[in-house]
């Protein structure tokens, strides 16, 4: 076995341990205090030049930030969980952002990788059949779970960024390595991609733990599909009034957003390619006898390519405004998520497969598999691309014990070495290109 991988199966242990202690802390979106804090130490330590919070942030496309009490209790459980009180600090207002820059004595190419961060808002399964309950890492809180492979991620990103510097000599051009807060919910990529740096980058390469990489010891080259998604909010006012001897003076908001909701699943769909639309939250009203005078609706397009998710949200947003109107209510439309589609890229995806098949770890390697997801990498991707750079997202094969975002998802811990020995090749062989 070559040095490179020979040295990413002797970090298994840390790879482990990392993972477990990011699996016992987990942070939801834009709340990853914690979690950035120890990256930034742990870059900083490896000779990365790091930047963070409002060097790699721009504030004004951060979407579905949680609400500045919920931000400063995550700040201070951060600070209680052993996180440095000056770079919490630093990342106020959810600006958890981190990225890592190498450059190397020999010219080559700019290599980007992306890892996310935030866990998801579930509570952990605790019986003894969840590896995590019985080998005693479950999450300390309520409600907050890595059931979608982000603590594995940010695990192998730290070891990709470890081993890089370790060999330094045989690295060409420079590595950019970058951790993205809020990624569930598609929150998180637009706002550190708009402060422009990926824009130097000549290969960008993301991926994932598990999803239809559920095979162990297999790698996915590019991962196909990813539908372009917004998540929208809408916010119905309209006006109270006693049910029984003033209805005509209500202005009616359950109604308006019942009607809207019905509307939006109407959507005539597209010729051009796949369109999804999913109303999944609606609450309204206040009481029995009380003409209904708030609504609020939570929901969200995907389309096959940008223009066809585009044209879901325009519609979308006019027959709501419409169904408002209907009612004479007032309603306003926010983006709270979202996340572009992106150009697949078979041939980079050929050469990757190359390296993947070299390194002799990967029993299968696999050269194309349909998402059909969303994922706001391609952000990263697109604007890569836009730039004349290229582009891919894997799947990095394990066996999963649960679906995605369930209370008893787990994954085989082995995939880690063999991801960041694979990684860490693909910064080698592509900075010489
Ligand atoms: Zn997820
Ligand atoms: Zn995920």
């Amino acid at each position: 076995m070559e040095k490179i991988l020979e040295q990413a199966k002797a970090l298994q242990a840390e790879l482990v341990e990392r993972r477990r202690d990011l699996h016992m802390h987990p942070e939801t979106g834009w709340t990853e205090f914690r979690t950035a804090s120890m990256v930034i130490k742990e870059l900083q330590a490896l000779g990365y030049e790091v930047s963070y919070g409002d060097d790699v942030i721009v504030e004004a496309e951060m979407m579905g930030l949680p609400s500045e009490d919920v931000l400063e209790k995550a700040m201070e459980r951060a600070i209680n969980d052993g996180a440095d009180p000056k770079l919490v600090e630093a990342m106020s207002g959810g600006k958890t952002a981190v990225m890592g820059v190498m450059r190397f004595a020999n010219p080559g190419k700019t290599i980007g990788m992306r890892f996310d961060m935030d866990c998801n808002d579930v509570g952990e399964d605790q019986s003894p059949e969840h590896l995590p309950a019985k080998e005693g890492f479950c999450s300390k809180y309520p409600n907050a779970m890595h059931a979608c492979g982000h603590d594995g991620h940010v695990s192998v990103g730290l070891a990709v960024a470890k081993l890089v510097a370790e060999n330094k000599e045989s690295m060409s051009g420079a590595f950019k390595i970058y951790f993205q807060p809020a990624e569930e919910g598609v929150r998180g990529a637009r706002a550190m991609v708009a402060k422009g740096i990926v824009d130097d980058v000549d290969y960008f390469f993301g991926g994932h733990i598990g999803f239809k990489a559920d095979k162990e010891n297999s790698l996915i080259c590019v991962t196909g599909g990813l539908l372009a998604t917004t998540k929208l909010d809408a916010n119905f006012k309209g006006r109270s009034s006693h049910a029984g001897l003033a209805p005509q003076d209500g202005k009616n908001a359950l109604l308006a957003s019942a009607a809207a909701s019905v509307a939006l699943h109407s959507i005539s769909r597209h010729g051009a390619g796949a369109s999804r639309i999913n109303v999944g939250v609606l609450q309204a009203g206040t009481g029995r006898n009380v003409l209904p005078d708030v609504a609020v609706m939570k929901l969200e397009t995907r389309g096959a390519n940008t223009e066809i998710n585009e044209y879901m949200v325009t519609e979308a947003k006019r027959m709501i405004n419409a169904a408002s109107m209907m009612y004479n209510t007032e309603v306003v439309i926010s983006e709270a998520g979202g996340a572009p589609a992106c150009e697949v890229d078979m041939e980079l995806g050929a050469e990757v497969g190359k390296i993947a098949k070299a390194t002799g770890i990967y029993e299968e390697v696999i050269p194309f598999v349909d998402f059909g997801g969303s994922e706001d990498c391609s952000y990263f991707m697109e604007r890569v691309q836009q730039k004349g750079g290229r582009a891919i997202y894997m799947g990095y094969g394990t066996s999963i014990k649960a679906g995605h975002h369930n209370k008893s998802f787990d994954f085989d811990e082995s995939c880690m070495w063999e991801t960041v020995g694979f990684l860490t090749k693909v910064v080698e062989e592509f900075g010489k290109k």
